[in-house]
Parts: structure tokens; C-alpha cells; sequence
């Protein structure tokens, strides 16, 4: 594990704190979730249930996961074999890729992708081989994909929407990618964290929702995103019952189980009516125009974000020749902070110059870093 180091998200946050920065790099919202949900967690505590959860979970979140994953994408999952509880996607990705993963295998995913992937992969002993996606429409390149994949493919590791361009994949895309997991027999793990945060105009699309995918396909999800508790680390993973038991076979080993008092509030969370679920993409579509508008005034080029709380932008225009050094040396210059992109990268070129910031703040936050930025021309 030497070569991963310190996470780019530990590293830009120590830094924003060393230098008072606003902090648009590690992805959190800087406001609480809705209210009863908070409420549930408190009374959770309040009420004894302190003690180890059930290795699956507690069963009133399983029927709560299985109901959501039905009540917004018609799949229909068994809560007692299909569904797995685990601390965070973090966790999920972690587990799954070390039960399906054997040395040697090689995994399919695409970049820049989020920095767990290559380190879990890692650890997995597996070979991970990429495809790009090109700033700034992140489009996907059929001959690249194909040429990833070989008798040796074991798994597809997918993000969408993706962090960090905010692309939503497109149907059309995800039954390319599907096709080329039946034909090389791989499991497709799909990563669908942001699965709430596609903006106006573009659907998330579940994998597992495609023709012939349901029997190959994992699907992974979290409750930092959708209630804005990151620090919960409620995750969960959903697919076939003997896969999802091999998960949980590694599962207990990583953590046995997690986030005890957490459970039943994220199972409230996940029965709220649709009016929480449309406000969450509203109001980030609106922060993300507000920053992308930001971004361009101080003389960035600007991907405009299809989904999740993420937008990437060229710093090239501010003079930037490489991301990395622009990333380390913002917070102190201009007293906000970001993510280089070309760490999750293994074709640096692709992504020298980009950098991410998130948007999930107060908009006022949004606003005096943006003025911040401008100053900088
Ligand atoms: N996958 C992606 C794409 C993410 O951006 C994140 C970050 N939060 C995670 C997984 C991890 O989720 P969790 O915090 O639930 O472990
Ligand atoms: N998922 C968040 C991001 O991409 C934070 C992840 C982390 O801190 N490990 O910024």
C-alpha cells in the first residue's frame, strides 16, 4: 500500500484548515440533512439500541433499503438475502471487490475514478485497467473501453453518476458497457452513491435495472449523500443472494458491523416522501450553477456537472501547469481549497491541469469563494 500514501482528501482538508480556507475539495455538505432523521438518531441512542447490529443489519433498514430500491427503480430485492448493510459504500466496495476478486483478476473502471477503487483493488491483488474519460464532456471511447477488457476481465467497477466529473451515463453508454460484461462474463459493481443527485434533464439509470444484468450486477449505495450525513458511514450493497453473501463473509472480517444507532434513522430517512428526495436536486442544481458561473467569471473552462456535488474545472487559464502544485498552494494564495484531478489518474496527461471543487455548501460559502477565486486573475 506504500504508493497511496495519504488520501488527496486528508492531505486538501488538513490544508484548508492550516490556512482557513473554505473548503470545496473533500465532499461534504456543511449543513445537516432533514431534521427527523437527526431526531431518529438521537432517539436510537436515547432508547438502547447501542449495541451490535445483526451482521446483515437491523432488519427494518434491509425492508427500508428493499422498499426504496423498488418504490424509484421498480427492482424487486429479497431483504433477508439480497441486501447488504456495511460502514459506508466505503465498505461495500471494499468487501465486494475482496470476495470477487482473486490476484491476478483484472477489473475494468474508468477515470479518473474515485481514489478507493485503485487502493481496494490493490489490496485485492487485482489489476486494475482503465478507460478515460476526456474533459471536458468525459465522453466514453468505445475502442478504449473494449481494448480494457480481456479473458482475464473478473469485474467492472462503475460510478454513476460519477464522481468526480459529474457525468450521469447515459443508457446508451451503460448497455455498451453491460454488453461487454456479458461478453467477457464479468460482474458489473456499480457504485450509485450520488443516485439522487442527477440534475434537470438526465436520469439515473441503475445497472441492475438493464435487460440480463440483474443476475451479474452489485449495486452499492450510501447514506452520506442522500441525507447529508457523511459521517454516518451507512452504507449498503444489493445483488444476487450468493454474491451478496460472499460480501458478507468479508464483511465480518473488515468490521463485523457498524453505525449501530445510525441504521434506524437512515431507514426513516429512506421512507420520506418524494419532496425530500426532489429539494436535495434542486437545491444542488442551483448551488452548481452558482459555482459553475462562479468558476467561469474568474477565468476558468468549466465541465458543467451533470449529477453528484462535484464540478471540474481547467486551471490552465489561471496560469496552472500542473493541478497537484495549483491544489497545494490555493488555499494559501487564495484562501479556498480543492482537489487535483490527475490523482485519480493513471494517464496524468488526461488530467494535468483539471481540478475539483465541491458545491455542497451554504451559498454563501459558494459566493465569498468565488469572490476569492476572482480576485486571483
Ligand atoms: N463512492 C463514491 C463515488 C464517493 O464519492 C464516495 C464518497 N463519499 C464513496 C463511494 C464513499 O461513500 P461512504 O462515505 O458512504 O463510504
Ligand atoms: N467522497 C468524498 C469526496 O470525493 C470524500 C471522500 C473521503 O474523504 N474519503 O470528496
Amino acid at each position: 500500500m506504500a504508493p497511496f500514501g495519504t488520501t488527496i482528501f486528508a492531505e486538501m482538508s488538513a490544508l484548508a484548515l492550516q490556512h482557513d480556507a473554505i473548503n470545496l475539495g473533500q465532499g461534504f455538505p456543511d449543513t445537516d440533512g432533514p431534521a427527523e432523521i437527526l431526531e431518529a438518531a438521537r432517539e436510537a441512542i436515547a432508547t438502547g439500541r447501542n449495541q451490535y447490529p445483526p451482521g446483515p443489519g437491523f432488519p427494518e433498514l434491509l425492508d427500508a433499503i428493499a422498499a426504496h430500491q423498488h418504490r424509484f427503480y421498480g427492482i424487486d430485492l429479497d431483504p433477508r438475502s439480497q441486501i447488504l448493510v456495511t460502514v459506508g459504500a466505503t465498505e461495500a466496495i471494499a468487501a465486494t471487490v475482496l470476495a470477487l476478486v482473486q490476484p491476478g483478476d483484472e477489473v475494468v473502471t474508468f477515470e479518473p475514478y474515485y481514489d478507493s477503487y485503485a487502493a481496494t483493488i490493490a489490496l485485492a491483488g487485482g489489476v486494475r485497467r482503465t478507460t478515460v474519460l476526456r474533459f471536458p464532456d468525459f465522453e466514453l471511447d468505445e475502442t478504449q473501453l473494449r481494448a480494457a477488457f480481456s479473458e482475464r476481465t473478473r469485474m467492472v467497477l462503475l460510478n454513476t453518476p460519477h464522481n468526480p466529473t459529474g457525468k450521469v451515463f447515459t443508457r446508451a453508454e451503460l448497455e455498451l458497457i453491460c454488453s461487454l460484461a456479458k461478453e467477457f462474463d464479468a460482474w458489473v459493481v456499480t457504485d450509485e452513491v450520488y443516485e439522487h443527485l442527477a440534475f434537470e434533464g438526465r436520469e439515473h439509470i441503475p445497472v441492475a435495472t438493464l435487460p440480463g444484468m440483474w443476475e451479474r450486477t452489485l449495486t452499492i449505495s450510501s447514506a452520506g449523500k442522500t441525507f447529508s450525513t457523511t459521517g454516518w458511514k451507512v452504507g449498503w450493497v444489493s445483488g444476487p443472494a450468493e454474491a451478496v453473501t460472499a460480501v458478507r463473509e468479508v464483511k465480518q472480517f473488515l468490521t463485523f458491523v457498524g453505525s449501530g444507532p445510525f441504521q434506524p434513522a437512515v431507514a426513516l430517512g429512506l421512507g420520506l416522501g418524494d419532496e425530500m428526495y426532489a429539494t436535495l436536486a434542486s437545491s444542488l442544481q442551483r448551488k452548481r450553477d452558482l459555482l459553475v458561473g462562479g468558476l467561469r467569471e474568474a477565468g476558468l473552462e468549466v465541465s458543467v456537472p451533470e449529477g453528484t456535488y462535484f464540478v471540474i474545472a481547467d486551471a490552465a487559464a489561471l496560469g496552472a501547469s500542473d493541478g497537484v502544485e495549483f491544489a497545494r498552494s490555493l488555499p494559501e494564495r487564495a484562501g479556498v481549497a480543492c482537489v487535483p484531478v490527475s490523482v485519480f489518474c493513471d494517464d496524468k496527461d488526461a488530467a494535468r491541469t483539471l481540478v475539483r471543487f465541491a458545491f455542497c455548501k451554504r451559498d454563501e460559502v459558494l459566493e465569498e469563494a468565488v469572490r476569492r477565486l476572482r480576485a486571483l486573475r
